[in-house]
């Protein structure tokens, strides 16, 4: 298990983090939340090593994560952790690349574990271009297969699919935590996409100005988004008489009670989401066709159950 207790840390007098604690099973999925700057990049470095501790401690089972000041060399053989600038070699091919650290003495392992892992990250075409030639979106794959190479324990990755788009990203993230859970490797992962999120993560935790703000299941957090910082972090949302309330659960009903005029229409693909006005109060709300601008509506709000 990982345990991090009562960390504070402050890259100089200020705190970037304020009293952290966390514990991680192995082969659970954690998923740390936040805002750009709240503290998700640091926090995965101070799990790693790299920065000395101003309070507190950090262990994986019973070793202890030192930083610098008394660890020569940064990082584990049980812990990974692949940064928002990921290092390649850049003249090498991908093949290679992943298996840096894998044994030359069983080759025949090395070769089957590569083509594994290329699987995991679809790269199996670019087995054997070279690095350079790559797009930041594969070099990011390339780079998380590196991770993987020697079945590391805990897995730590700092926006993991920020550098890859759209079409690559749905597969590549169930291939990943599918990988993950077949391993048994545990995962600590920094983002700020609900995707990464909501259909694998174990647990989720959210950071706001370097302090845990909640911590739970994502689906807890998702139903009962306490703050509007949570319930931002999975969708449009609106606040009605001091309720949260998703774009989805307001709708347009001749019984509603909440008179607002459409301001803007944005199509969705499945649906369309308004944006209304009500007592100078915006309102998101879902609405299967599009409205036209000005349009009076009656809204009627209501949490799933
Ligand atoms: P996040 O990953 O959530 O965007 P970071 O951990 O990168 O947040 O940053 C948290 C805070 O620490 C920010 O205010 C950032 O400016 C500051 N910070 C990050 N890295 C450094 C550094 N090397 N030196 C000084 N301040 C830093
Ligand atoms: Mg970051």
């Amino acid at each position: 298990m990982l345990s991090v207790k009562n960390v504070d840390f402050g890259y100089n007098s200020s705190k970037t983090l304020s009293n952290i604690s966390l514990n991680v099973q192995a082969g659970e999925y954690l998923a740390v939340v936040g805002e750009s700057g709240s503290g998700k990049s640091t926090l995965l470095k101070l799990i790693y090593g790299e920065f000395d501790v101003n309070n507190g401690s950090i262990f994986w089972h019973s070793t202890p994560i030192l930083g610098p000041k008394n660890k020569l060399v940064v990082g584990h053989n049980f812990m990974k952790y692949v940064a928002q600038e990921f290092d390649l070699m850049p003249f090498t091919t991908v093949a290679e690349n992943i298996g840096t650290h894998l044994s030359n003495f069983f080759p025949k392992e090395k070769q089957k574990r590569i083509k594994e892992l290329l699987a995991v990250v679809e790269l199996e075409k670019y087995h054997s271009t070279k690095v350079k030639h790559l797009s930041g979106g594969q070099k990011q794959r390339v780079a998380l297969a590196k991770a993987l190479a020697k079945q590391p324990e805990i897995l730590l990755l700092d926006e993991p699919f920020s550098h890859i788009d759209n079409f690559k990203k749905q597969s590549l993230r169930k291939n990943l935590f599918q990988f993950l859970k077949a391993e048994n490797i545990a995962c600590i992962v920094a983002t700020h996409d609900k995707n990464d999120v909501l259909a694998f993560a174990d647990n989720m935790l959210v950071l706001h100005q370097g302090k845990v703000l909640l911590k739970g299941l994502p689906k807890d957090l998702y139903k009962q988004p306490k703050v509007p910082l949570v319930a931002a972090f999975f969708s449009e949302y609106s606040i009605i008489d001091d309720t949260i309330y998703y774009a989805h659960q307001i709708k347009v009903s001749e019984k509603g009670s909440i008179k607002a005029e459409v301001k803007h229409c944005y199509f969705q693909g499945a649906h369309f989401l308004i944006e209304a006005n009500s007592d100078d109060e915006i309102i998101f709300f879902n609405h299967p066709t599009s409205i036209k601008i000005k349009t009076s509506v009656l809204l009627i709000a209501k949490k799933d159950v």
